[in-house]
């Protein structure tokens, strides 16, 4: 495991732990995760899956998205939700980051 891989999976320890202790009663109408904010930028966060930098994260696919990842808990169907790598901010359901896991 790469440091930085060991890194990605440790904030999705992270935020998995995060999403257990706030349950279902995180709220759905918080603010949206700023892409030029320094965790975002960090986490390469776009809120358009479209518009991710393909040279610097070559293991994105547009199939993935916000909606279809294990730590999104939006409402299905909404246009933004609950993250629990973004505490108390909602992502886009089109966004993504590179913590991101595909649902099962
Ligand atoms: S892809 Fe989206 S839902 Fe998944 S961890 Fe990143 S911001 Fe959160």
């Amino acid at each position: 495991m790469t440091i930085s891989n060991r890194r990605v999976f440790m904030l999705q320890v992270a935020a998995a732990s995060a999403v257990l202790a706030a349950g279902a009663a995180q709220a759905q109408g918080a603010p949206m995760v700023n892409e030029k904010d320094p965790q975002p930028m960090a986490m390469g966060y776009a809120a358009d899956t479209t518009k991710v930098d393909a040279k610097k994260f070559p293991k994105h696919a547009a199939t993935q998205k916000c909606s279809n990842c294990t730590l999104y808990t939006g409402a299905a169907g909404s246009a933004a939700g609950p993250c629990g790598i973004f505490p108390g901010k909602s992502v886009a359901a089109n966004g993504w980051c590179s913590a991101y896991v595909k649902k099962a």
